[in-house]
């Protein structure tokens, strides 16, 4: 982790940041803007402003109907009250992200807040919740999450309706990434060029797969980049005639694609590092701890807004990397939380922790937020964390793993809604416009895919992530 950590998303003079993009919209000759939100489902959607009334439309947005947050990934209307074919909501930019996009034509995007006609943050957007939870967490607790989104993905060639890995390489080969590599260098460009500084890239252990992380930044940042992340890899892969994919399983004999989730609690000025203690196991503060209990205490239910499709419990498997236990250690790649290890020399910056139980088919703000609910909560009920596991969690026998409380993680999206719906402390976090658009989407699928064949399901997710 950084020294230093600007805080560069909405702490901008909004009125100079508009003004900013219309000269530069101008200057570059750019055609549309688009209007991005990320939807219950974790689908990346929006309209586009052309350039013309672009200062009037950064300021008043787009109109958006109000049953968008009652759609599913397949498109199917959930019934929601209130968000049916009348009624309308606006799509309010943020300016502070926006970004020319380097794989569509005369194009930038810019993320948005969804909000009601007459102003306010509409009950039902994701990342109002975000917002919230960083207010929250400020306020009440002089608490700044600094987070990382860091996604593995497949890339594959389609052939008719098939698609197929690029290549059966191993992990970490050099053979793997000389075969990803005109892709990955354009991605890679296209990333630096809008604000999302490269860590690390390398090829995967899945045919195809790819793991290229980006730099942490202020929680809601973080879940800004990944969406942009996310439409830039799939956009620069297109351009290559290759398609990328986020789902959690895109192929039932692969490695799954996780998005492990890496953060550490900040003072709100983003000076201290309030998870480090030099005296501390692992060097983890009391206040990393609890935060660390409570989202244990509530990953059961949690997993519904980090792992949030039907395809993501295909990956959330025993022995597959992938964390199917509520544990934790360190460097514990079996347990639903790993501390980090820390760069030697860098403790106090690099103490971090990561959810491995998180999936690029989640919305992040509705994610992130969650694991912040959870987490404020294990601080505000000064929760103690379990004893850490060494081992593979799976390699204990039952009768130890409910000892220490490591419970398997759900096994189905069905189930871990079913937990959701019995955990108040998240449902009132979300808000009940939220809460109850985001299960209803959710079951919908749910049904949609139990009514289908696994093909059905594999086609639809590695197409819609
Ligand atoms: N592919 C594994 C997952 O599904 C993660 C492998 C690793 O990076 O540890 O989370
Ligand atoms: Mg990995």
């Amino acid at each position: 982790m950084a020294t230093t950590l600007a805080q560069t998303t909405n702490n901008v003079d909004v009125d100079a940041k508009r003004r900013e993009i219309v000269a530069q919209a101008e200057a570059s000759g750019l055609r549309l803007v688009r209007f991005l939100y990320c939807d219950n489902d974790g689908i990346i959607r929006g309209k586009s402003a052309g350039i013309r009334d672009l200062r009037d439309r950064l300021e008043s947005g787009i109109g958006l109907t109000v049953a968008m947050q009652a759609f599913t990934m397949l498109d199917h209307l959930a019934s929601v009250e209130g968000m049916g074919p009348v009624g309308e909501i606006r799509l309010v930019p943020d300016p502070s992200t926006f970004a020319i996009a380097p794989y569509a034509p005369h194009t930038a995007t810019v993320l948005v807040d969804m909000q009601t006609l007459d102003g306010q943050p509409y009950a039902a957007d994701g990342r109002a919740f975000l917002k919230r939870m960083i207010a929250r967490a400020a306020d009440d607790h002089d608490l700044s999450l600094i987070a990382a989104f860091e996604p593995e993905w497949s890339l594959a060639i389609k052939n008719g309706e098939q698609f197929t890995p690029i290549d059966d390489s191993g992990c970490f080969t050099s053979t793997g990434m000389n075969m990803a590599a005109p892709v990955i260098d354009d991605i890679v460009a296209a990333l630096e060029s809008q604000g999302m500084a490269v860590e690390q890239y390398y090829a995967e252990l899945g045919w195809g797969q790819q793991e290229l992380s980006i730099r942490h930044g202020p929680a809601l940042q973080a879940a800004d980049h990944h969406i942009m992340y996310r439409e830039t890899v799939r956009g620069i892969a297109l351009q290559h005639g290759r398609y990328a994919s986020f789902a959690p399983k895109p192929w039932g004999d692969q490695a799954g694609n996780g998005c492990h989730l890496h953060f550490s609690g900040w003072s709100k000025d983003q000076r201290v590092n309030r998870f480090y203690d030099a005296g501390g196991e692992y060097n983890l503060s009391t206040l990393a701890r609890q935060f660390m209990a409570g989202i244990l205490d509530h990953l059961p239910a949690l997993v519904a807004l980090t792992c949030a499709s039907v395809n993501s419990y295909r990956r959330l498997q025993p022995q597959m990397w992938a964390s199917a236990y509520r544990a934790w250690g360190p460097d514990n790649r079996e347990g639903a939380l790993r501390v980090a290890s820390p760069f030697k020399g860098h403790e106090a910056e690099s103490t971090n922790v990561e959810l491995k139980s998180s999936d690029s088919s989640a919305n992040p703000y509705i994610s992130l937020a969650g694991v912040m609910a959870a987490g404020l909560d294990g601080i505000e009920r000064q929760l103690t964390l379990a004893p850490p596991v060494t081992v593979d969690p799976h390699t204990l026998d039952e009768s130890e793993r409910k000892k220490i409380g490591a419970d398997r993680l759900p096994t189905s999206l069905e189930a871990a809604i079913a937990n959701l719906k019995g955990d108040r402390l998240l449902l009132d976090a979300m808000g009940e416009g939220l809460a109850t658009s985001y299960i209803a989407v959710k079951e919908l699928d749910i049904d949609a895919f139990a009514a289908a064949d696994e093909a059905f399901e594999f086609r639809q997710h590695i197409y819609k992530y």
